[in-house]
């Protein structure tokens, strides 16, 4: 029986939550979507790429292409048997909105949707386009959702301005925090070669622990930059070394020792610098090694402009507080849109909770935030005569 005294929002956040669409699997999140927005006048667009569903739905021909991003999979529960309720089925308790999803990212979902329909209805007219583009493959290996919309987009020519992701930005309060950017993450695997041998006999072999070991202090200790406003300076981390130790016997002298290294890294540096600067470093220290590179998100920065200044001024109204700009935490799919040239933001609810057990949002926020997204369109999408 559906709860009558649920806010609209709260009522399609059950609807959605209710649905088991662990990723890659969609169960009809979108279709659902889609029953809201296509009697508004969004054209649909239905893009499987693999075994991954992905819509783009758009209101409106002219520029400038206002898009809400977001992803209809959940991560996994873990054991069922951990959770306070069950985790597809939504309830309301303690005015908290439990369920596999709630804060990641369905209450964002029937947030973006209400906020359009009370917008539509208001301002028919609206200037611009405003536009979905919601995939379920965010929480797995993301290579068959977002990044494929963006080049069946681009292939003809179309362009997206103002994007605002749905991820859950928020720290303690909704809307307290917008992320305006990602740092960048840059992967590598290095082998460094030296000769194996006898322990009791290092002068017939060559230690390639020894070797590598002055150059992994040097990288270790490199100042990368210094960041800027918006980005932390640029960090190293070495993630594993390993020598294959588990097949040599003690007495070895192993013949390579492989090393992985990540880089969080700012805008003040390039993926190609800093695999210069390394490889460089590497062989100014004269070893033979050999390296492979893997960039898994470029890092992005969206500074001033309308979109920042309409999502701001949004929350101020709506909240009475200032937000705050953030380029802090792991990679999200505006990785995948930045790039293309649109102002990216994301903003959503509190993040305290997702991926865990008794994943959870509180119900009131969810109506706030729906009215900070209608207020954003107003924002960047109405003017009044
Ligand atoms: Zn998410």
């Amino acid at each position: 029986m559906p709860d009558t005294s649920l806010s609209e929002t709260l009522a399609l956040a059950f609807d959605l939550i209710s649905r088991q669409s662990v990723t890659p699997v969609d169960a009809g999140c979108q279709e659902l979507m889609i029953s809201r927005l296509e009697p508004l006048g969004f054209k649909v667009e239905r893009l499987r790429f693999g075994e991954v569903d992905n819509i783009w739905l758009r209101r409106g021909d002219s520029a400038p292409v206002m898009a809400f991003a977001g992803h209809t999979d959940v991560v996994p529960t873990g054991p069922e048997a951990n959770w306070d309720s069950p985790p597809f089925t939504p309830e309301i308790r303690d005015g908290m909105l439990l369920g596999r999803g709630a804060a990641d990212m369905k209450g964002s979902l029937a947030a973006m949707v209400t906020a359009c329909e009370r917008f539509v209805e208001r301002c028919p007219d609206h200037q611009g386009s405003i536009a979905f583009l919601i995939t379920s493959d965010e929480e797995g290996p993301a290579k068959n959702g977002t990044v494929k919309v963006i080049e069946h987009l681009e292939a003809r020519g179309e362009k997206i301005d103002w994007c605002l992701v749905g991820e859950p930005s928020s720290t303690d309060k909704v809307g307290d925090i917008i992320k305006n950017g990602r740092r960048g993450s840059l992967h590598a695997d290095i082998c460094i070669r030296g000769h194996q041998g006898h322990v009791a006999y290092p002068h017939l072999a060559e230690n390639p622990v020894h070797l590598a070991a002055p150059a992994l202090a040097e990288l270790s200790q490199e100042h990368w930059d210094h960041g800027n406003d918006f980005f932390p300076a640029t960090s190293f981390q070495i993630t594993d070394i390993r020598t294959g130790s588990k097949v040599n016997a003690e007495n070895m002298i192993p013949g390579a020792v492989d090393v992985h290294i990540n880089f969080r890294y700012s805008t003040e540096v390039t993926a190609d610098e800093l695999i210069q600067r390394t490889e460089a470093l590497l062989d100014r220290h004269g070893l033979d090694y050999s390296t492979q590179w893997r960039i898994s998100g470029e890092p992005f920065l969206t500074a001033e402009g309308a979109l920042v200044s309409a999502a701001q001024s949004a929350i101020k109204t709506v909240t009475g507080y200032e937000t705050e700009l953030s380029t802090s935490g792991g990679t999200s799919d505006g990785r995948f849109i930045a790039p293309t040239g649109a102002q990216v933001v994301e903003l959503g609810p509190v993040n305290a909770t997702i991926h865990k057990v008794n994943e959870c949002v509180r119900a009131a926020d969810l109506d706030i935030l729906s009215r900070i997204y209608e207020q954003i369109l107003e924002n960047l999408l109405y003017e009044p005569a």
